[in-house]
């Protein structure tokens, strides 16, 4: 038997992913979430951004490096992520071989509370790292820019 799915809310098979890939989320990150092979390091990417805006802790768990892997829960409740727009990928497809490393620089956006309780636009940019075993693609660690 397999797990529930973690939470859905707010992404039907047939809704525009969360990841603004153009695609479907049936058609785009929903299979990942649900444990589905991932092709390539960006895919892998795409599919942790959808997992923070949906909430969904297993994928981001079980896609995390070991070694880096700090403790859950990874999603905050105060968070609404709200865009994606990857900038650029070194690396990471799936010709890849084990132990291969592959980078993607992407920026973001999301809606945040500040100190007085007020909603605001902001954004983060990071190069993450991710790192290919057992013909899986791992995110390793992220450097903000
Ligand atoms: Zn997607």
């Amino acid at each position: 038997m397999s797990p529930e799915p973690v939470l859905r809310a707010g992404a039907g098979a047939s809704d525009p992913c969360p990841c603004g890939s153009g695609k479907t989320f049936g058609n785009c990150c929903q299979a990942l979430l649900d444990g589905g092979a991932v092709a390539s390091a960006e895919a892998l990417m795409r599919s942790r951004y959808t997992a923070f805006a949906l909430g969904d802790e297993d994928h981001l768990f079980r896609s995390w490096w070991p070694r880096t892997r700090p403790e859950g829960p990874y999603c905050h409740p105060g968070t609404r992520w709200t865009g994606l727009e990857v900038e650029e990928v070194h690396g990471g497809g799936s010709e890849a071989a084990d132990g291969e490393e592959a980078r993607v620089t992407f920026t973001a956006h999301f809606l945040t509370s500040d100190l007085n309780g007020r909603v605001v636009a902001d954004q983060m940019r990071e190069r993450s790292t991710f790192r290919k075993r057992a013909g899986r693609w791992f995110y390793v660690d992220g450097q903000a820019l």
